[in-house]
């Protein structure tokens, strides 16, 4: 049709583009007044309570037990009670109906889970709804699998389960972490006394209820609540034969010295500063959303998080160009409105810790950019944050600052870029944008990081294990490797 011949439309477009809020309703979730700990299949009253809140604007949502040494010993000798009556024997297969009940309760309540996890942690609705809770269900589903087994995952190396688990887990992803967790040690055969963060007990607890309804038998997931003290009882009860802990590098150490020389197991699951990589043949718009996605996802409080982008030089202004264009577009905002790219932070703890490394990047003598933004009056919040001309040494390029704030580099040649992304304590993951596959293979050889993503960035799966070296800890979650920490072998 020629232009001439075109109907002229008589509707008018609109010229403004910006999303109407699409706020989730909370009502699909119950939340109690009052949390005890549960344990041996019931609720023990708290002698002490603290309040948990949302981070989104300080609500005070339960009162949660602050378990003490006693209360922790008493999970302690229920999950050993329920590992030698029985779930230790239990044939394989039926262990892992018991997990494949609790992976479909998981999805059948997942619009629930996700309300609650948004509500007490500040991540964004869409991504507990499409990430944290379908992978939850998959790490059930996928060690369910692997239940009946082990003889076949580890032959001739006769596995057997390693007793009582005490498990640790950080505020990140409460109840992505707490599968990542349960799910293998119930799968080889163990027991388990599980404590959330502090400041992200509810979807634990809530997790209690779907034990219920899948009928665990009573004993074998305990779940006690309470600050790092309990986290310390937990790690020194006698009758613990392994733990596993994911958390802050400081708080990691801390844990290996206490348990050196005690003969119990350990796997460490801490800190990062990850490297994203992006080469001059890279497809610029793809990597402008894997580095957002990258370092902005769960407000960066991801330990694996994109926090220093690695640019070759050729390619750097286009680049930084791109990247600050896109920030300009992300919606932060109210975690439980579906329109919302980036919610909350998690703590006022966390938002200081954020603030004072920012600070220091500014004085340091980089270049901040913060796209206009406004905030919620209430509440915990920091604006998307991009650091240019960034040098090695300075704290922001050294230190894990666990929120949306990336570090940006450059480098002019692979050797270069492997150099320096490897000048760091740490070695969780990294990333690599690139159009050669030979280059993502010499890269993935070289950098020392339990993960390396290539053309992508914060890819999960519970098939694929997970894991760092250095700083970043020791031992593997997901895939074949994540059943091995939950094992003992006749050899
Ligand atoms: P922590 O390492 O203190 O917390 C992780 C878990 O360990 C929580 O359940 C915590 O309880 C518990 N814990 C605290 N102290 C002890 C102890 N002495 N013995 C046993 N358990 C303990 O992390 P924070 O919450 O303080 O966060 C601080 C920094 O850690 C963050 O800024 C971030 O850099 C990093 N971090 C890394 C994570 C990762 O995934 N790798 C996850 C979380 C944090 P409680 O919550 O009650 O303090």
């Amino acid at each position: 049709m020629a232009e001439i011949d075109k109907p002229r439309r008589e509707v008018d477009v609109p010229g403004d583009w910006t999303y109407a809020s699409a706020p989730e309703s909370r009502d699909i979730v119950h939340i109690r007044d009052r949390y005890g700990y549960y344990v041996g299949g019931e609720w023990l009253e708290p002698a002490e309570t603290y309040e948990t809140i949302s981070p989104r604007d300080e609500e005070p949502l339960a009162a949660v037990g602050q378990a003490t040494a006693e209360d922790v010993g008493r999970a302690v000798a229920a999950a050993r009670t329920a590992y030698a009556d029985g779930w230790s024997s239990l044939p394989g297969s039926e262990r892992a109906k018991y997990l494949f009940r609790i992976a479909r309760i998981l999805q059948e309540r997942s619009r629930e889970f996700a309300v609650l996890e948004s509500l007490n942690g500040g991540k964004p609705i869409k991504e507990s709804r499409d990430v944290d809770l379908p992978l939850a269900a998959a790490h059930f589903f996928y060690y369910a699998g692997w239940a009946d087994k082990l003889e076949y995952a580890f032959p001739n190396r006769r596995p057997r389960p390693v007793g009582v688990a005490g498990q640790i887990i950080p505020w990140n992803f409460p109840l992505l972490m707490l599968a990542w967790k349960v799910a293998p040690a119930l799968a080889c055969g163990n027991t388990v006394v599980l404590k959330p963060a502090e400041t992200t007990p509810l979807s634990a607890l809530l997790f209690c209820d779907v034990l219920r309804q899948a009928e665990l038998p009573d004993g074998v997931v305990n779940i006690v609540t309470g600050d790092g003290r309990t986290g310390a009882a937990l790690v020194e009860s006698e009758d613990v034969d392994k733990i596993a802990f994911t958390g802050s590098t400081e708080v990691g150490k801390e844990i290996q010295r206490r348990l050196a020389g005690t003969g119990k197991r350990l796997t460490l699951e801490l800190g990062g500063k990850a490297a994203n990589i992006v080469f001059d043949d890279a497809a610029l718009d793809q990597a402008v959303e894997g580095i957002v996605n990258g370092i902005y996802f769960n407000q960066g409080h991801v330990c694996c998080a994109g926090s220093r982008l690695f640019v070759q030089e050729s390619i750097y202004e286009p680049l930084v160009a791109k990247l600050e264009r896109r920030l300009t577009t992300l919606r932060v905002g109210d975690p439980l409105d579906k329109n919302s790219d980036v919610g909350a932070i998690n703590s006022a703890a966390q938002l200081e810790k954020i603030r004072e490394l920012v600070a220091s990047g500014v004085e340091e003598g980089a270049e901040i950019y913060q796209p206009p933004c406004v905030l919620p009056e209430k509440g915990y919040w920091f604006v998307p944050t991009v650091f240019t001309n960034v040098a090695q040494s300075y704290r922001i390029a050294q230190e894990e600052i666990f929120g949306p704030v990336l570090s940006v580099l450059t480098f002019r040649t692979p050797e270069e870029a492997v150099e320096k992304a490897n000048n760091t304590p740490y070695g969780l993951s990294a990333g690599v944008w690139t159009e050669k596959g030979s280059r993502i293979l010499w890269m993935a050889q070289r950098l020392r990081a339990g993960v390396v993503w290539a053309n992508t960035f914060n890819r999960f799966d519970p098939g694929s294990p997970f894991g760092g070296y250095k700083e970043s800890g020791f031992g593997r979650e997901g895939g074949r490797h994540g059943l091995e920490p939950y094992l003992e072998f006749d050899e």
